[in-house]
């Protein structure tokens, strides 16, 4: 399963390890691509730049705006990647600043490849729009969406987790993933992707949006949240448990 890491204490500095230094770069209006040109495919970088910019077009128009700066994305050779970012095992892209992924061994830009750039510039989308305050659950949960994933084959055993538990524990997922298990992380990107996918189903993106915003200007999460989807936790749960039961059946 295809997982995707946030850091934590976002920073935009280049990696610690120096692999960076002999990495070729090529630039459009809003993206910096870095890449190692002695590993990638002859005219990949080319490519990889169309897809980026047509990637970070569709959030655009999402988000309704992107981030000031251009967007910083480096292809590592995957022994660079995880020497670079001391991402989880489980982790196929990283965002701290930079939206970092491994090149494994692409000769074209896959569904896979597509996928998991949409989720990191979604990272980056959300990092701009909110100053680094969004929770996690709800930046994996719009990194998720906006890489096409759905919560519906997750949907009846989530809904069975409430019905056992009586939540799902949403606060607790306001911090960092990386330091969960394989399980642990899977079991939280699910519960975010379905919450996400609730608000924007029964609130709208622009809701989602503004939600960003509020977090931005430095309100407390569940008063952004009160203010922008008349929601606390509690109500979030309940509707997302009503949501879920519905699309199970
Ligand atoms: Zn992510």
């Amino acid at each position: 399963m295809a997982l995707r890491a946030a850091a934590q204490g976002v920073s935009s500095r280049r990696s610690a390890s120096g692999v960076e230094e002999h990495y070729a770069e090529r630039a459009s209006s809003s993206i910096l691509l870095v890449y190692d040109g002695r590993r990638l495919e002859p005219g990949l970088e080319r490519i990889l730049l169309s897809t980026l910019e047509r990637a970070y077009a569709d959030l655009a128009q999402d988000f309704g705006s992107g981030p000031v700066e251009k967007i910083v994305v480096v292809v590592y050779a995957e022994r660079d990647f995880q020497a670079s970012t001391l991402a989880p095992a489980w982790a196929d892209g990283v965002f701290d600043g930079r939206v970092r992924v491994p090149a494994r061994g692409i000769t074209g830009v896959t569904p896979e490849l597509l996928s998991v750039l949409k989720h990191e510039m979604t990272h980056s989308f959300v990092h701009f729009r909110a100053k680094g305050r969004a929770p996690t659950w709800l930046q994996e949960g719009l990194a998720q969406v906006e890489e096409g994933k759905s919560s519906a084959p997750s949907a009846s055993a989530l809904a069975g987790a409430y019905a056992a538990r009586g939540t799902f524990a949403l606060s607790s997922l306001e911090g960092g993933f990386t330091g969960f298990s394989a399980a642990q992380a899977r079991g939280s990107y699910a519960v975010s992707l379905a919450a996400v996918e609730m608000l924007k189903d029964t609130r709208g993106f622009g809701a989602v949006a503004h939600l960003l915003d509020r977090l931005g200007e430095g309100l407390g999460v569940e008063e952004a949240m009160r203010e922008t989807l008349r929601a606390d936790y509690a109500r979030l749960e309940s509707d997302l448990a009503d949501w879920l039961r519905r699309r199970a059946r």
